[in-house]
């Protein structure tokens, strides 16, 4: 009997969670994102974190609501997506107002960066840290989505920022945020980890527009830990990067690695799917060079 309660009880969430993202919505569409995954996974993790329903949430809070056509999406990372009516003129948004400022996410070095991979895109940046380190949110917002992923991001948040932006943090060890939640700039929004696909410790964080990933490193200076602009113009060609360029699906981004205690140059070729001699010859050493603790290897 208190099963089936339950049962009931999740079911309903579920409905009012789907219902009320199917009206807020109003742009229809599938994500094609290679690191997220089917809604139905979605409903476990509703079961999982008691999921607050929308029902109470006061739709006016919604950052930059007309800008994304009303949409509040709990599900979907890349909704809603941008029309490219909308990109024709181009867009100025402006980062940082008087009362709300940038706080770095984690302090760490970019281990791999936003590009092309061999097969697919890598739509933010991998930022080192380790397995409990706060992670921060960038700017004032409110949380979108804040949820577990089996296939991609493991555990990650969404917030939508007031400057129009949304931000993504991957793989993180514990959510210490829920949807809806309005977060400030610096506020510890989660711990870091490797949850999801991941092979070590690291923070996946993206900026993003209207479900188009913009590259980090045009907004943050990440050696400066700051913010390299005010406002930040985007253009046609901005929204096109995310189409692979002719003959580059096949051109790997660079990465990097830091070495940690007990690694060694098989362990770590394996875990990044590569070999040993090429590892050597992208860092100029030999087999039988002796690996630094912090040292930074480049993998591709
Ligand atoms: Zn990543």
């Amino acid at each position: 009997m208190i099963r089936k309660l339950l049962t009931i009880t999740v079911l309903t969430m579920i409905h009012l969670a789907v219902t009320n993202a199917q009206v807020l919505a109003f742009y229809d569409g599938h994500d094609d994102d290679e690191e997220e995954e089917e809604a139905e996974i979605d409903s476990l993790q509703i079961e999982e974190s008691g999921f607050v329903s929308f029902v109470d949430f006061d739709h006016q809070l919604i950052p930059c609501a007309d800008l994304y056509h009303f949409s509040w999406d709990s599900l979907n990372v890349d909704l809603p997506r941008l029309d490219a009516k909308d990109s024709s003129d181009g867009i100025c948004l402006s980062l940082v107002e008087s009362d709300c400022g940038y706080f770095h996410p984690c302090p760490g070095d970019i281990n791999s960066d936003y590009g092309w991979r061999k097969y697919r895109m890598h739509k933010g940046v991998d930022i080192d840290l380790e397995t409990g380190d706060s992670v921060f949110a960038a700017f004032d917002g409110v949380v979108r989505i804040a949820k577990y992923n089996y296939g991609g991001f493991g555990n990650y948040v969404l917030i939508r920022h007031y400057n129009g932006l949304e931000t993504l943090y991957g793989h993180l060890s514990v959510r210490l945020v829920q949807p809806n939640q309005t977060v400030r700039a610096g506020e510890v929004i989660g711990l870091g980890g490797s949850t999801g696909r991941s092979t070590g410790p690291h923070l996946h964080f993206e900026t993003r527009y209207k479900g188009l990933p913009i590259d980090p490193n045009r907004i943050i200076a990440f050696d400066s830990q700051s913010l390299k602009l005010d406002t930040l113009s985007l253009t046609v060609q901005d929204f096109k990067a995310v189409t692979p360029p002719p003959s580059s699906t096949t051109r790997s981004s660079v990465s990097y690695y830091k070495v940690k205690s007990g690694d060694t140059l098989w362990s770590i070729s394996r875990r990044y799917g590569t070999t040993v001699d090429r590892i050597c010859r992208l860092n100029g050493i030999s087999r039988n060079s002796t690996l630094r603790i912090g040292q930074r290897l480049r993998i591709r």
